[in-house]
């Protein structure tokens, strides 16, 4: 997915149709590649985005990222400035959770390269940048998780 205008940070890019509740059949239709679409998680159902939908790229240092309206409809909002002809990114182990892993080949100066999905398993400095633009689904879901990893040393907003 790739930016025709330039956009500026904060700006609302595109709402994001994850209305589709995933079926055992689309999971495996999917897992298989047999279609456009992707699939997303929550913590109580699964959806399948439709193309194209699903198609933003991972980035370890992404120029956008999800963002929830009061009113429950999925946005993703630029967390810079982009320019016209970029690739527009999220990082996808925001609001993420789980035992994947894959190898990254994205071309950010500070890519992780072995990329475990769980937010909690990311570098200090990573997490520091992530935790202001969790979802309040996610903060709800992960409480605890998120307190301890808001007392972390490293990341304390009084230290
Ligand atoms: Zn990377």
């Amino acid at each position: 997915m790739f930016a025709r205008r330039p956009i500026r940070v904060g700006e609302r890019v595109w709402r994001v149709d994850d209305s589709r509740t995933a079926t055992p059949d689309d999971i495996a239709r999917v897992e298989h590649r047999e279609t456009d679409a992707r699939l997303d998680y929550y913590p109580e159902r699964t959806v399948l985005l439709p193309f194209p939908h699903g198609t933003f790229n991972h980035s370890c240092d992404p120029n956008a990222y999800d963002f929830w309206a009061a009113d429950g409809a999925r946005y993703k909002v630029a967390r810079r400035d982009i320019a016209a002809g970029e690739e527009v990114t999220t990082d996808y182990s925001i609001n993420s959770w789980g035992d994947d892993t894959w190898r990254c080949n994205c071309v950010a100066q500070r890519c992780r390269r072995d990329i475990e999905i769980d937010l909690f398993a990311l570098p200090d400095e990573f997490l520091r940048e992530y935790l202001p633009l969790l979802a309040s689904w996610y903060r709800h879901a992960f409480a605890e998780q998120v307190a301890a990893a808001e007392r972390r040393p490293g990341l304390r907003q009084d230290s």
